[in-house]
């Protein structure tokens, strides 16, 4: 599937809830789709300010004292750890004074993938992308359901 938000491919990701058919994040800008067990069911991650967007990773060999973020592919954002590492159901906050300053960085240049002009909505693609390249006029002007 071909990332929305900024044009990369993304990869699936297993996903362990059952409502949940696939689940894709995009390596480049960490964006996420998801198919839910529905057909025509998709989820999408919004644009977010950092503090909002991450989840604390959680691993057992993963040093105290330091919060890293979770990466989406079983790695600390900052990819210290490869293996092992899941995301906890806690926020990691890039200000607080514990945040691992690897992550920090990160997720600034992860902030600084997402278009400008797609900031603070929703995106608004219902269906994913398909993997062809896409033919024919340009969509429609967007139009709000709601
Ligand atoms: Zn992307
Ligand atoms: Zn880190």
């Amino acid at each position: 599937m071909t990332c929305d938000v900024c044009g990369h491919e993304a990869r699936q990701v297993p996903t362990a809830d059952s409502r949940v058919q696939e689940a894709w994040v995009c390596p480049y800008s960490h964006a996420w789709t998801e198919l839910g067990a529905h057909p025509g069911l998709v989820s999408r991650s919004s644009d977010a300010p950092a503090h909002m967007r991450w989840e604390r990773a959680d691993a057992a060999e993963l040093p105290t004292g330091t919060s890293h973020a979770y990466g989406y592919f079983g790695t600390t954002l900052c990819d210290m750890q490869q293996e092992g590492v899941v995301p906890s159901p806690y926020r990691w906050v890039p200000d607080w004074d514990d945040a691992c300053p690897e992550c920090r960085e990160a997720a600034i240049v992860i902030d600084g993938r997402w278009p400008v002009d797609g900031r603070g909505e929703k995106r608004e693609r219902l269906c994913p992308v398909p993997r062809v390249h896409r033919q024919g006029p340009a969509l429609p002007a967007r139009s709000y359901a709601g």
